[in-house]
Formats: structure tokens, C-alpha cells, sequence
């Protein structure tokens, strides 16, 4: 196979590390911007935001993504930030369309401008959406996302479901002594709704740096807790990382647990990230990026970016160390990268 010249990446085929892994998955990140200051992400205040002319234009974008299609990704990840406070979001996202026409093409919000966009974004090209929720109780979600908007959120989720956004997923952070009291109430949920409530284990990417260990509940734990209840059968049906269940009574809705601190699955990761600057990620833990908008601005060719994507893919490490003593935490927020 041959190679590039800065290293032994393999100079075609797919995009593939040192491990052997894949990168099939791309999550865009079109704005670092974001209407929420969920505590567990984002400062109440005080994060920059980055200059207009440092966030790639939906050309530079589209662009990167046509090459990310061409190296074999299947499966994008719209972003943010909230991606839905980019201006013209539709527009973007019928240019990715256009730019992958078989692509799975998904949306992760947390649902706010849904009432609105859910219909022209489907219309332009979106498959799937997923809605970040921690709460069912008003109060509890407004203190944990900063913002009074439970209603909106939901009045955004039946407009998703209408304009076809479907199958939907909920994403739920667990915070131990906040909202874990919850997880059989979103059960329940799941199971009135039909979505797939998705449990994420609280992760150290906070702006803060507040993260606690012990806040962390295990998606085991998660899933004991609703199993008393609602006995759970593994259906083994969900693209990684989460897995997920079915009712064993045959009910509508699916549990997921995305167990990334207690049981990271970084020996099956496919994913790779672009930040809303044009940074490109080979892991959501990443110290190490690779600048992909200079090279752009300054004139590379498509050749070329291919190059650096490959190199910095070829340097993806083995997984983050979150449980080890050497763990070291991002300078970026999860919303600065594009969770
Ligand atoms: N604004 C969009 C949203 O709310 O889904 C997309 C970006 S947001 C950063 C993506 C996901 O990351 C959300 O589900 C959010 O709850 C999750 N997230 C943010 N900080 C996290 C943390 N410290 N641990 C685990 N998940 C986190």
C-alpha cells in the first residue's frame, strides 16, 4: 500500500490508525456558540466566543466534509455548541446533503429552536435527531442547563417527531446527587414516547474543571436501577458507543448507556471530530489536533488535506485514561469541541 511522505500512514484506502480502527463517523461542530450553561459544560459566564472570520464558512465546511465522504465516512454528526444558533443552519446542512447524498446525517441539539427548525431541517436533509434532556422536572432543568426552557424542549420534541426526525434520542447526563433520582422516570418516559433515552456517564470536559469522580454513576448502575422496574433485554441493535435495550414486556422505547468513564470503548471507536474552528480530532480526549483551516485558507489542495486527515488519523492513540492517575482533562470544553 503506498504511503505518504510525512509518515507511514497508508496514502489511500480507508481512514484507518495505527489499531486498525476505522474512522467512519464525523462529528461537525459548526459553532461554539451555545443558548444553554448546562454547569457540567459551560461557565454561567465568561467563555469567548471565537471570532466570526476563526469559525469556517458553510464552504470550508462542506468541503471538508466532501473529502471525509470521499476517505469513507458514513455517518455525520451535526453539532455544536448548539448547532441551531448558527444562522442558516438549513442551508448548511442541504449543501451536506448534497455533498453525501447516502450519508446518515443526524442532528445533536438540546431541542430549543426545534419548534421552528425541526421542519425546514428535515426538508433540507436531516435524518435523525438527538435531544439533550437531564431532567423531567422544570425546575431541576433549569438550574442544571441555566435556562427555564423544559416546555420549549419539549413542545421542540413533538415537532421533531412530526417533521419525520426520527428515530429519536434523548442524551441524559447523569450526575450523581443531582439527577439520578430521574433515570426511572426517563424510563418511563421512554416507554409513553417511544424515543431511546440515552444515559451518558458524566465525563471531565466541563469549562470549570469541577469534574468529581464521585459524581460519575456508572451506566451499570443506571441500568440495575431501571431493571428492578422495567426489566431490560440487551437488543444489541445501536451503532456504537451506546448499547442499548428493549423492554422485556414488549414496551415502545429503548434504553442506551454510554458507559465512557467506567467502561470506555475505545478499542471499537470510529469516530473522529472537526471543531467549529476547523481543528480536527482524532478522540473526544484528544491534547493533539490538527489544524485543518490554515492549511485551507493558505490554498492546499483537496491532496493535501487528505494528507494531514490520514497522518493525524495514523496517530490516533489506543483510548483516554480517564480512570488512570496520568489522565490529563482538554483545555477544551465538550461545547468548544463539538460533543
Ligand atoms: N448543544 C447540543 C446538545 O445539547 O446536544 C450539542 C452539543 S452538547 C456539548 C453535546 C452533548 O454533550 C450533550 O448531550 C451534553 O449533555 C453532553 N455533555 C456536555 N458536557 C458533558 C460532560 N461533562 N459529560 C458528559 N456529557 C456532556
Amino acid at each position: 500500500m503506498p504511503e505518504t511522505a510525512t509518515s507511514r500512514a497508508p496514502a489511500t484506502g480507508p481512514l484507518i490508525d495505527t489499531f486498525g480502527r476505522v474512522g467512519s463517523d464525523l462529528r461537525i461542530s459548526v459553532t461554539d456558540r451555545c443558548n444553554f450553561r448546562c454547569t457540567y459544560c459551560m461557565p454561567s459566564e465568561g467563555l469567548a466566543w471565537l471570532p466570526k472570520d476563526e469559525i469556517l464558512t458553510f464552504e470550508e465546511l462542506t468541503r471538508v466534509l466532501r473529502l471525509f465522504v470521499r476517505l469513507g465516512v458514513e455517518s455525520i454528526k451535526v453539532t455544536g455548541g448548539e448547532p441551531t444558533v448558527r444562522a442558516d443552519l438549513p442551508v448548511l446542512v442541504r449543501m451536506f446533503r448534497e455533498a453525501g447524498p447516502d450519508l446518515d446525517i443526524s442532528l445533536t441539539t438540546n431541542g430549543t429552536l426545534l419548534e421552528t427548525l425541526a421542519a425546514p431541517l428535515a426538508e433540507a436533509g436531516i435524518d435523525r435527531a438527538t435531544v439533550s434532556c437531564d431532567s423531567l422536572l422544570r425546575h431541576r432543568f433549569a438550574e442544571m442547563t441555566r435556562r427555564d426552557a423544559l416546555e420549549k424542549v419539549l413542545r421542540g420534541l413533538r415537532a421533531a417527531e412530526e417533521a419525520g426526525l426520527t428515530p429519536i434520542k434523548i442524551n441524559c447526563v447523569v450526575i450523581g446527587g443531582t439527577n439520578d433520582d430521574e433515570v426511572v422516570g426517563f424510563a418511563r418516559w421512554a416507554r409513553d414516547t417511544g424515543y431511546e433515552v440515552r444515559f451518558i456517564e458524566y465525563m471531565p470536559l466541563d469549562a470549570q474543571h469541577a469534574w468529581e469522580r464521585e459524581k460519575v454513576v456508572p451506566a451499570r448502575t443506571v441500568l440495575e436501577r431501571i431493571g428492578e422496574v422495567f426489566p431490560l433485554v440487551a437488543d444489541g441493535g445501536s451503532a456504537e458507543p451506546a448499547t442499548t435495550y428493549g423492554f422485556a414486556d414488549r414496551s415502545p422505547g429503548r434504553i442506551g448507556v454510554i458507559p465512557s468513564v467506567t467502561e470506555p470503548f475505545c478499542d471499537s471507536c470510529n469516530r473522529m471530530r472537526l471543531t467549529a474552528e476547523g481543528q480536527f480530532r482524532t478522540c473526544l480526549f484528544a491534547l493533539e489536533e490538527t489544524d485543518l483551516r490554515e492549511p485551507m485558507r493558505r490554498g492546499a489542495s483537496d491532496h493535501d488535506l487528505e494528507g494531514l486527515v490520514r497522518d493525524a488519523m495514523w496517530r490516533k492513540w489506543a483510548g483516554h485514561r480517564i480512570d488512570h492517575p496520568d489522565f490529563v482533562q482538554p483545555e477544551r470544553s465538550m461545547s468548544m469541541i463539538g460533543g
